[in-house]
């Protein structure tokens, strides 16, 4: 039954019970995804001006035997609130790194990896990742790291640390979802960065108000004064496009190129290495 406290406001409801349950059953099952083979990643082009394909963002992806597919953005948080997110990273960073090695007779673009700003916490994470990439032949110049934040990042500081390390090595590093969430602009002021994507929610409102039109190229000016390229996501429609391309943005990546695909699919992509 529903109980009200005495300010009137629900301190319990069936929803709350069926939310809470569903991020326990998230929980529990997510750590025997990877083993049980459910996990896949699905890879979205980012192109240039011309459409051209100049890179990739890796995406998780999840099949439930029983629920059928599940979004990243709902077991990436819970993943994250658990720790769980460290194993489901690393096998990220093994099966790009693999899916790479397969491909080599390929031209590669650059690959982007979600890392979730908690993970810089970890003073192993340069060395670990830079193991998985030198153990294969492969260079920290083939990839980009996105910082995606669901969570709070209390110590700015390590993090810096860590970028330093990262693009000491060669890594070129994004910050993710710029100007929602946590995302924020002492990031810019205090981070290494090379990219800062715009997140979709701001590219939806182009063309809707001055307002959405407002930010979007104030958002692409500041990174251009901070000699930061700017990616915009969630570009759908030739309109957002063409207002994008107006004002400078440098890359895009939305559904109106291509959705995410498996990665035999965008594979197919890409151009035998020499050839033009
Ligand atoms: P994100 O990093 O902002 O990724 C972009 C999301 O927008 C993806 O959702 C992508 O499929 C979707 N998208 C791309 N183009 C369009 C478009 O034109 N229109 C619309 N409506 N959507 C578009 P997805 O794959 O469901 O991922 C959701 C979020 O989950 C990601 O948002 C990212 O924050 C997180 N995530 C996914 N994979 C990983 C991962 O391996 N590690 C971490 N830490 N987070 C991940
Ligand atoms: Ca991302
Ligand atoms: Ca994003
Ligand atoms: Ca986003």
């Amino acid at each position: 039954a529903k109980e009200r406290g005495r300010d009137n406001c629900v301190i319990y409801s069936p929803e709350m019970e069926r939310q809470v349950s569903t991020q326990l059953i998230i929980q529990n099952d997510l750590r025997d995804a990877i083993d049980k083979r459910q996990l896949e990643i699905y890879y979205q082009p980012i192109v240039d001006e011309y459409g051209v394909l100049a890179g990739a963002e890796a995406l998780l992806r999840w099949r439930h035997p029983m629920f059928g597919f599940i979004s990243p953005a709902e077991f990436i948080p819970v993943a994250e609130r658990s720790g769980l997110i460290d194993n489901l990273t690393r096998w990220l960073i093994k099966d790009v790194c693999e899916f790479l090695v397969i491909n080599a007779d390929k031209q590669l673009p650059k690959i982007s990896l979600n890392i979730s700003a908690r993970q810089f916490n970890d003073v192993d994470f340069v060395e670990r990742l830079l193991s998985e990439i030198k153990g294969r032949q492969l260079v920290a110049s083939a990839f980009e790291l996105e910082l995606t934040e669901h969570l709070f990042l209390t110590d700015i500081s390590l993090v810096k640390t860590r970028f330093n390390e990262l693009r000491q090595a060669g890594f070129s590093i994004a910050i993710d979802d710029f100007g929602t969430g946590y995302s924020s602009l002492s990031y810019l002021q205090h981070l290494p960065l090379s990219r800062l994507k715009i997140d979709a929610s701001f590219v939806r409102n182009i063309g809707e108000n001055d307002r959405g039109n407002a930010i979007v190229n104030a958002i692409i000016e500041m990174g251009h004064a901070l000699k930061l390229d700017v990616v915009a996501e969630g570009v759908e429609t030739p309109a957002q496009h063409a207002y994008l391309k107006a004002h400078g943005c440098d890359w895009f990546q939305g559904y109106l190129w291509s959705k995410p695909l498996p990665a035999a699919e965008f594979a197919r992509l890409l151009p035998r290495a020499g050839e033009v």
